[in-house]
């Protein structure tokens, strides 16, 4: 029986893990794969806004991040595949045969890049579907490529990948951008983008790799091929949330909803981090919430 399992290990639950470790909670800390890091490890731009913290990329972020952790003496299971929570009974079973109990569960799984689930998405991934726009430019320098999405990263990277490629097309769903002015005018004055809106990407072709991808316009319009040598798909993200579906409130979109103390509507289940922040995503606020739920778990076992 632990005091506190913690199950995913980005900024939020490694946040977690370190003050529920120094408040002298007995602490698991939960992570599904082989590493700590959670979204920081597809960063690839400077993160320059977290307090006293520079960063060329996520990599260096965490190494930061993380310098101290080998001082902590809490609990990390890392390739921790979870078949079953029981949340109201605060038991956690393990692919790997493991049962584990707690006093508190703290969820901390995140979000994932959405996908379009349309035909050549997952037939092409490194084979011309780009991760990055600041990481692959390179690669793609002098070729045609497409981004698909209105929000900021699609803008901010296709802005990123028409500094080397020979054009960029960017197709959106909706009529306008959702992207941040700053980042709308910056692709206005950028002659080698276009710009199509009300309109979707619904099939990536290619033999080896991408070649080109089909767009629909409007209904009732014949969709059209365009000949690109990559495809970089930006359009949000969503809540790992389905373990928990069935048993704790969620948005409509699946985010967990939470109390102005991050206690789910099942008591001393906990949510912090992005899974939990569906408004204002960021990793000050992440860490910020893995302290404060540490405090509150802490406080709430000394009491009782
Ligand atoms: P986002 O703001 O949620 O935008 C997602 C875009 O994808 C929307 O324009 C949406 O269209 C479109 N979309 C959603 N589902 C789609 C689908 N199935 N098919 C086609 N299009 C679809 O996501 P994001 O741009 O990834 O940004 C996520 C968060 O990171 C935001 O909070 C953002 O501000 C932040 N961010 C900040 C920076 C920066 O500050 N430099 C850079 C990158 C990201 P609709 O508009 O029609 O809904």
């Amino acid at each position: 029986m632990h005091d506190v399992i913690i199950i995913g290990a980005g900024p939020a639950g490694l946040t977690a893990a370190f003050w529920c470790d120094d408040l002298g909670l007995d602490t698991l800390l939960l992570e599904r794969e082989t590493d700590v890091g959670g979204q920081l490890k597809q960063i690839y731009n400077p993160i320059g806004n977290y307090p006293g913290l520079q960063a060329s990329d996520g990599k260096e972020f965490l190494e930061k991040f993380t310098a101290h952790t080998e001082a902590g003496d809490f609990d990390l299971w890392t390739q921790a595949d979870i078949v079953s929570a029981d949340l109201k009974a605060k038991r956690i079973v393990l692919r790997s045969g493991e049962q584990l109990q707690a006093i508190a569960i703290v969820v901390a799984t995140g979000v994932r890049r959405r996908q379009l689930g349309i035909p050549g998405e997952a037939e092409f991934m490194g084979k011309g579907i780009i991760e990055s726009g600041a990481r692959d430019r390179e690669l793609y320098g002098g070729k045609d490529v497409c981004v698909v999405g209105g929000g900021d990263s699609a803008v901010e990277n296709a802005t990123l990948l028409s500094e080397l490629c020979a054009t960029v097309t960017l197709v959106h769903r909706g009529k306008k951008l959702r992207a941040r002015q700053e980042l709308r005018e910056r692709l206005q004055s950028n002659h080698s983008v276009t710009v199509f809106t009300e309109s979707v990407v619904t099939r990536i072709m290619g033999n080896d790799r991408v070649e080109a991808v089909e767009v629909k316009r409007r209904e009732g319009l014949k969709p059209f091929q365009i000949a690109v040598a990559g495809v970089l798909i930006r359009i949000g993200v969503d809540p790992n949330t389905e373990l928990f579906r069935d048993q704790l409130i969620l948005d409509d979109v699946g985010y967990v909803t939470v109390n102005h103390e991050h206690e789910t509507s099942l008591s001393s289940v906990f949510a912090i981090g992005d899974v939990a922040n569906p408004l204002a995503p960021t990793i000050s606020g992440a860490a910020g919430s893995g302290a404060t739920v540490a405090k509150i778990i802490a406080a709430r076992l000394t009491r009782s």
